[in-house]
């Protein structure tokens, strides 16, 4: 049935970005997918722990959405120092500050947070409402510049005996050393209380689907959103009370965006199950009213409303980005450059993707 604009990609996997692009542009015809915004994760925590930084995330997704254009966006995300949680409060607060200036004209249509993801949160820090933030929180507010930030996670990772296997393997299960799902939400609430009007979208419906009522709480703000990238698995979770969430579907329709965690999966026996899972779990659980499984799990369809479906799959990401902004090709081009200069990249293929950079931006100017 209708297009779609996946509010929510990444690029991850470690291949030449343009293999990504020739994978991407597979991908996208067959999930109808004629929109699409890059999310990039500059920093993240390791699965052993390590707080670590990956030069080319940003870059990367520039140049994703400019190989996209002039159906793509870009969400950059702030690179934070490894020492974070030593700097100077106030040096960081301008660093923000200064960072959010320069993707917005740069050509970044919003900003990627995953500082709410609980080893992000425990390695940094810092509150996600904490005053270290307040200039860029300000400056985004005063531009109505969007963002997308990851929160919490699935409440059963809190509690080993409930997690599921795969959270245990990859140590997304949490002790006591970890914010709580609910310290979190709070801070989300810290931030909404200075910033009334941000256009702040949580992933994975903010993992609300525990809380009905602090979920409507969170869409009363004027400008906040939920995106419905699968996790945990939110959408699943709902069923056990549909009734009173399609009322939260049609109340703040206007406010809720598809997104799928979408990536440009290796081109293995695997590929079309990979890259198809989270769409066409999407998909059954809005368009049909029958039977499926996601992941292990029986769920029925709940043959949601066209007209709100057109919303969600299209129209609020739509209202909410208006058209591309327009790409500055002599920052990406010098962004190129200096990073091409340093040594030790994290990323693998970082020079290869970088030159290719150069010479596809250098070529068409
Ligand atoms: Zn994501």
């Amino acid at each position: 049935m209708c297009k779609i604009f996946d509010a929510h990609v990444h690029h991850l996997f470690e291949m030449p970005i343009e293999d990504a692009i020739s994978i991407f542009k597979k991908e996208f015809p067959l999930t109808k997918t004629e929109r699409q915004a890059f999310m990039s994760l500059p920093n993240e925590v390791s699965s052993s722990g390590e707080f670590y930084f990956d030069e080319m995330q940003n870059i990367r997704m520039l140049f994703l959405k400019y190989s996209f254009s002039p159906t793509a966006y870009a969400f950059a995300g702030l690179e934070h120092p490894l020492n974070v949680w030593q700097e100077d409060g106030e040096k960081l607060s301008k660093n923000y500050l200064r960072q959010a200036s320069e993707y917005a004209l740069a050509g970044y249509d919003g900003m990627k947070m995953l500082e709410g993801y609980p080893s992000m949160r425990k390695a940094m820090k810092r509150p996600l409402c904490d005053r270290v933030y307040d200039r860029y929180y300000a400056f985004l507010q005063e531009n109505g510049i969007p963002i997308t930030m990851h929160v919490a996670n699935p409440e059963e990772n809190w509690d080993i005996t409930k997690a599921d296997a795969h959270a245990i393997s990859a140590g997304r299960v949490y002790d006591g050393s970890y914010p709580t799902r609910l310290a979190l939400l709070d801070e989300v609430d810290g931030i909404m209380k200075k910033f009334p009007k941000l256009k702040l979208t949580l992933a994975h419906f903010g993992f609300l689907s525990y809380d009905i009522e602090r979920a409507r709480a969170f869409l009363d703000y004027e400008n906040t959103a939920f995106d419905t990238t699968p996790g945990g698995e939110q959408l699943i979770n709902m069923l056990s009370d549909w009734d009173e969430w399609q009322k939260v579907f049609e109340s703040y329709q206007d406010k809720i965006i598809y997104g799928s965690d979408y990536y440009a999966f290796p081109m293995d026996e695997s590929w079309e199950e990979n890259f198809l899972r989270r769409p066409k779990f999407l998909r059954e659980f809005f368009e049909t009213d029958k039977e499926h499984t996601y992941l292990g799990k029986k769920f029925h369809g709940v043959n949601m409303d066209r007209k709100i479906l057109a919303k969600i799959y299209w129209e609020n990401a739509i209202k909410r980005l208006g058209n591309p902004k327009r790409i500055d090709e002599n920052y990406l081009l010098q962004k190129a450059e200096d990073l091409l200069k340093i040594d030790g990249k994290r990323a693998e293929f970082a020079d290869c993707d970088l030159r290719y950079i150069i010479q596809t931006v250098g070529c068409n100017k």
